[in-house]
């Protein structure tokens, strides 16, 4: 069974082709599937009836099912979606000055294990097709008769394991009869997949690097993430420097600030040291305690004061908002309040 709404419009008029239909019902098809994100080939109100049904029984949408929301005080909406297979995905979405941002899952589950990430609880179960993480787009704006004008590949998962995914959603996202996103509104982040990370840069994409860093050295860096052991700093650093001067794009390095862990002012004057040949950016997040680990957050005072530390040293650093922290916000939580 061809996923029809995970495909390109040259591929989709090919595969309608050899079904027999012609190419402007491909147009058309490919409006309501990117365009629109139709739930059900029902919604579907230019296709006459008989088509529908074939279409209903031959290529049913495996879209995203909410299966659970939760809103926040703050505005932020967590959702949990049913894949149709019965794995389960999260998107949380923020709202900003700038408008709507979701942030989408690659993977049920994932494999890379950090040790402070509820998504790795259970390892990855399967990967994410393009149309099951457009999907979430769909099915929030949808749900809540919004436009999403930002993305972020920062749910569930490793996008840079499941790549082929990656880019193919990408590619559909931006396309201008579909969501028509603007590349520079899609952020992608990784734990440090080296090769990976080196193969999209090759794709010239534009889009927005975030690596998680967390930690300003190997020793540290291995303890909390275990694929570090396999691309050490050494390796991920470079691979960084090299995105930024192909892309043009600053890279942005997310890290999770643990009390007592890795934000002493001594790392943050190791941690600027590392990232100081290139455009680079850093976003210090609070630690969500409920997640995983005995993990607390650094105090305000130690986080104000790393940040301090690394402005001086002459790199940028924001420190973000800890939005939705009463709905379990944080990657993979609400998946394990579901099915502890
Ligand atoms: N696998 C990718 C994307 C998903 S995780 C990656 O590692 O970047 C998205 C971000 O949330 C990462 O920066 C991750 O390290 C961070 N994160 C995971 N658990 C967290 C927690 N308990 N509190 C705060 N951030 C967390």
């Amino acid at each position: 069974m061809a996923d029809l709404a995970s495909m390109s419009m040259p591929e989709l008029r090919e595969t309608l082709k050899t079904e027999g239909l012609p190419d402007y019902r491909a147009t058309q098809i490919f409006e309501w599937l990117q365009r629109w994100g139709i739930p059900e080939w029902s919604a579907a109100s230019n296709l006459p009836k008989a088509l529908r049904e074939r279409l209903q029984a031959e290529h049913p949408i495996l879209g995203c099912k909410t299966e659970r929301k939760q809103t926040s005080r703050d505005g932020t909406v967590k959702y949990l979606f049913q894949l149709h297979d019965g794995e389960q995905v999260e998107s949380v979405l923020l709202k900003y000055e700038h408008g709507y941002s979701l942030c989408v899952s690659s993977q049920a589950g994932c494999a890379r294990g950090c040790i402070f990430c509820a998504s790795t609880i259970g390892g990855c179960r399967r990967n994410l097709s393009a149309c099951e993480i457009l999907g979430q787009i769909h099915a929030v704006q949808r749900d809540l008769h919004i436009r999403i004008g930002h993305t972020v590949l920062m749910g569930m998962g490793e996008p840079l394991d499941n790549l082929d995914s990656v880019l193919r959603f990408l590619a559909l996202a931006t396309d201008g009869n579909g969501l028509g996103l603007s590349i520079r509104n899609i952020s992608l982040s990784t734990c440090g997949v080296v090769p990976r990370i080196h193969r999209l840069a090759t794709h010239r994409l534009g889009l927005t690097l975030s690596v998680s860093l967390h930690a300003p050295n190997d020793e540290l860096r291995s303890q909390l993430m275990p694929v570090n052991r396999e691309y050490p700093l050494g390796k991920l650093i470079p691979v960084c420097r090299d995105y930024a001067i192909r892309t043009g794009r600053r890279v942005s390095f997310e890290y999770v600030m643990l009390r007592g862990v890795n934000d002493r002012p001594a790392q943050a004057k190791q941690l600027a040291a590392l990232i100081h040949s290139f455009p680079a950016h850093v976003n210090l997040i609070p630690v969500n305690p409920a997640s995983r680990g005995n993990f607390e957050p650094s105090t305000p005072t130690a986080a104000a004061a790393f940040r301090g530390t690394l402005e001086i040293a002459g790199i940028t650093a924001t420190m973000r908002r800890t939005l939705g922290q009463d709905i379990d916000a944080a990657c993979g939580q609400l998946r394990n309040t579901v099915n502890p």
